[in-house]
């Protein structure tokens, strides 16, 4: 054990009960070995009830601390290392815009319900409360679109059109129902005659890491190596999805993994923190498994073993993440939604 692993894990003991670490799949080795509970962001989300710890570490990005810090009972103090941790996907969906172009598409007569993914601001996830939505996880996408689709007559899904179209895809939407819509100039450029005949509505946003991937990239990968299998994430282009063998959340993925058979070769199209893990887990295995392109989200890697140290020295002192009691109403009755349906 590293100096540094000693002093955080010697932190950890003295805090004991009182404090959980939480730790989302993207992050580092160096993180990851110092939380209590990984997992996916429905996974983590749902940790938040049954945790008694009066300081929460967040170790992930700011939009699952804020889940977490809607979710906290009073008291509980919700904690990242890095506030500027950000997912960018999140923030190409800022809450005021997102309620303009909802007042704007809702003005044309038609009931839209907004349905917001995880990776998404407390605001936005207020917002979908507000107004009769609710939020989804890549693992829940499908039963919460199809839920959401019976509750109004569209359905404007945000922020992550490749995982609105995989899963519309799924539920056998045609893409002649299916609108990705103009969010520039505060919804001024809507094409609300389109509008009026699209059953999904789609935020044009995506995550910059999984839209890296590219169809060709599998095409040629099979040539090379026949024989090999290929899983994506939901977040990838529906071509990537399409050509791969199999696609779904974090944690389809890494089921995915543990289930294939002595021998097999593996390439997984998502963030390659989580790649290199399932690599290393499966090894002994016989198991071949390695990123279908090596490429690593620079917001969840803020977080450092270094910035975790830092937090936990100075924890007793240290300002938690703090959302207003409105965001915190609104964000929980989307969230609650969605843990009720799925539960
Ligand atoms: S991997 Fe993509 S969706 Fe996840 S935090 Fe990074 S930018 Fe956001």
């Amino acid at each position: 054990m590293s100096p540094l692993d000693e002093r955080i894990e010697s932190l950890r003991a003295k805090f004991g009960t009182r404090l959980a670490i939480l730790g989302h799949h993207y992050q580092s080795d160096e993180v990851i070995r110092h939380v209590d509970f990984q997992g996916d962001s429905l996974e983590l989300a749902r940790k938040i009830d049954g945790l008694a710890a009066e300081h929460v570490v967040f170790c992930g990005v700011r939009f699952m601390a804020e889940s977490a810090a809607a979710l906290a009972r009073p008291g509980q103090k919700i904690h990242t290392p890095r506030a500027d941790a950000t997912c960018p996907m999140a923030d190409m969906a800022p809450a005021a815009r997102v309620e303009d172009v909802l007042t704007a598409l809702r003005e044309d007569g038609r009931l839209v319900i907004p349905l917001a993914y995880v990776n998404s601001s407390a605001e936005v996830k207020a917002v979908c409360g507000l107004y009769g939505g609710s939020v989804c996880t890549s693992a829940n996408a499908r039963v919460m679109l199809e839920w959401a689709l019976q509750q109004g007559d569209a359905v404007l899904f945000l922020p992550d059109k490749n995982l609105g179209h995989n899963t519309a895809n799924q539920l056998n939407i045609d893409p002649a129902e299916r609108l990705e819509i103009n969010i520039r100039d505060e919804g001024r450029r809507l094409d609300h005659k389109k509008a009026q005949y699209a059953r999904l509505l789609l935020w044009p946003g995506a995550c910059a890491i999984h839209h890296m991937f590219r169809k060709a990239q599998i095409q040629d990968l099979r040539r090379a190596r026949p024989g090999v299998r290929v899983v994506a994430h939901p977040e990838c282009s529906q071509g990537v999805v399409r050509a791969a063998d199999g696609a779904g959340s974090t944690s389809y993925l890494i089921k995915y993994c543990a289930s294939a058979p002595a021998g097999a070769k593996i390439a997984v199209a998502t963030e390659m923190n989580l790649v290199q893990r399932l690599a290393a887990r499966h090894k002994a295995e016989g198991k071949e498994i390695f990123p279908l392109k090596a490429l690593a989200c620079s917001n969840m890697a803020k977080t450092t073993e270094e910035g975790l140290l830092e937090l936990l020295t100075n924890l007793d002192a240290a300002t938690p993440l703090c959302l207003s009691p409105d965001v915190v109403e609104h964000s929980c009755v989307a969230l609650e939604r969605m843990l009720r349906i799925c539960a």
